[in-house]
């Protein structure tokens, strides 16, 4: 029987350790956290009795079967559809942009048709292509509906100039001219009715898989396995020898209030000079239960000290060098495999990890 050792208990290191465990092998998972599922964690506030989700929102939407069977073995999975409102300007719009947003912002009542042909006409189409996210928005939206709605969003989560960012980021919205304001696109949305903390835990409950808490990993702890994954940071592994990978963290300003603070789970802000990017309400997520008072959330992005939490790592074209130094590094460990957002340093969706952690895992088996 392989004893495999699991650092981190977020859903990379859940679906590692589930899927090993399955086929046999001995599991100990150690986290330095007080709690399992990483940064999706849930815990119940104690004044208000909202499920809160602590390290920022997570709606689980894929479009894989797999994914979508794997996640409904361990919790009852409540609908989600999920929508997000946006102020700019001290004004409410619809989003990601649609065919109200550009009727709202314009004050018209465009056709669909309409509103292309209007959107066309106002953007400089002899503009040379710039592979950058301001350059490919201004292109596609023109100047006004980008400057509303995505360059003081952008400066604020990243902390640059939207012109020196790639398009890659803005890739994850779409921009849609009729009224379909769906967050996500995926076959399956919804939220676990529990938490994803319960979700992570019954993942981990099998009889071969031991769990241990504010537990920190250090190297002496890897003797006595057969193998490591580590979804911890790459560059502290390392000791940061090359230097920090750069990351974006989030300040979490919290508060309480009476009855309804906005209305919906999450309100974007835009302008550049409001400091959050977003307010995050969290009763609205577990819209099956009642509450009177509701607690919510400002999430204030900046970059990230070293004794901050890592949330987005920056993987732009300029880290590149940094990464590939750490990389050689790791590809050069034996019986230790880097996993996850924070090992793989790249910024991925819940659906995400866990595929990759199913895929990881597959590969592991065969090797043996
Ligand atoms: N974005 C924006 N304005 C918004 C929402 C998003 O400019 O109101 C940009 C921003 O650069 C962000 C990217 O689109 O990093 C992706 O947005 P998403 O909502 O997917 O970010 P996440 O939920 O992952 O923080």
């Amino acid at each position: 029987m392989k004893k495999i050792l699991i650092v981190g208990a977020g859903l990379t290191g859940a679906t590692l350790a589930r899927t090993l465990a399955e086929s046999g092998c001995q599991i100990e998972v150690i986290d330095e956290r007080n709690h399992v599922a990483g940064n999706c964690h849930t815990e119940t506030d104690p004044e208000t009795g909202i499920m809160i989700q602590k390290y920022g929102a997570h709606i689980f939407h894929t479009d894989q079967d797999q994914i979508w069977s794997f996640v409904n073995r361990f919790s009852v999975f409540m609908p989600f559809n999920h929508k997000v409102k946006t102020i700019s300007n001290q004004k409410v719009y619809s989003l990601p942009i649609n065919l109200m947003t550009i009727n709202q912002f314009f004050s018209r009542a465009f056709s669909p048709a309409e509103a292309r042909e209007y959107l066309t006409a106002l953007t400089n189409q002899d503009l040379p292509y710039q592979d950058n996210f301001e350059g490919r928005l201004q292109k596609l939206i023109g100047t006004e509906l980008y400057a509303a709605f995505f360059y003081g969003y952008t400066k604020k989560q990243w902390g640059r100039q939207p012109r020196e960012l790639p398009a890659s980021i803005f890739e994850r919205l779409p921009i849609r001219f009729n009224y379909n304001d769906d967050y996500f696109n995926n076959r399956y949305q919804g939220l676990p009715e529990l938490g994803y903390t319960d979700l992570v835990s019954k993942m981990l409950d099998l009889p071969n898989i031991t769990v241990s808490l504010n537990t920190a990993y250090h190297q002496s702890l890897k003797h006595g396995f057969d193998h490591v994954f580590y979804s911890g940071p790459l560059d502290r592994y390392f000791g940061y020898s090359y230097g920090r990978l750069p990351y974006r963290t989030v300040d979490f300003q919290w508060f309480r209030a009476a009855d309804d603070y906005q209305g919906c789970a999450v309100m974007n802000y835009s302008d550049e000079l409001i400091p959050w990017t977003r307010i995050i309400e969290h009763k609205h997520f577990t819209y099956w239960h009642n509450f009177e008072d509701t607690v919510c959330c400002r999430e204030i992005p900046k970059e990230c000290g070293e004794s901050d939490t890592p949330y987005y790592p920056v993987r732009f074209a300029s880290n590149n060098d940094l990464l590939a130094q750490y990389q050689a590094l790791a590809s050069a460990e034996r019986a230790l495999t880097f996993v996850g957002r924070l090992g793989a340093f790249k910024y991925l969706d819940m659906d995400k990890a866990i595929n990759e952690a199913l895929e990881v895992a597959r590969w592991y088996l065969q090797t043996l």
